[in-house]
């Protein structure tokens, strides 16, 4: 009889080596990047805070009509932002 039980074992031992390996590595890569992100996170919602120009339609007070996006366009075309109303500004939460 060809016993190839111990090899099974093994390979089987392996696998799951490997895997484990794999997992601490993940791990090990999720809290580098988590840490990373969190910091520009931190930043980026002091960098907000301190902004006073509206993200929308990025200070300009104006924004293109959403159909209108693809076919050229003339400054006549552009609308009032709808979140500052014209304005450029952030509105204070
Ligand atoms: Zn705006």
């Amino acid at each position: 009889m060809l016993n190839l039980l111990p090899v099974i074992k093994e390979i089987k031992k392996k696998i799951e080596e490997l895997e484990e390996e794999k997992n601490e590595r993940i791990k090990e890569i999720n809290q580098q990047y988590e840490e990373r992100i969190q910091r520009y996170s931190n930043a980026l919602l002091v960098i907000q805070e301190l902004n006073e120009a509206c993200e929308y339609c990025e200070g300009t007070g104006k924004i293109l009509p959403k159909d209108s996006e693809l076919e050229p366009y003339y400054t006549s075309q552009f609308v009032n932002c709808p979140v500052c109303l014209g304005t450029g500004r952030k509105i204070p939460d």
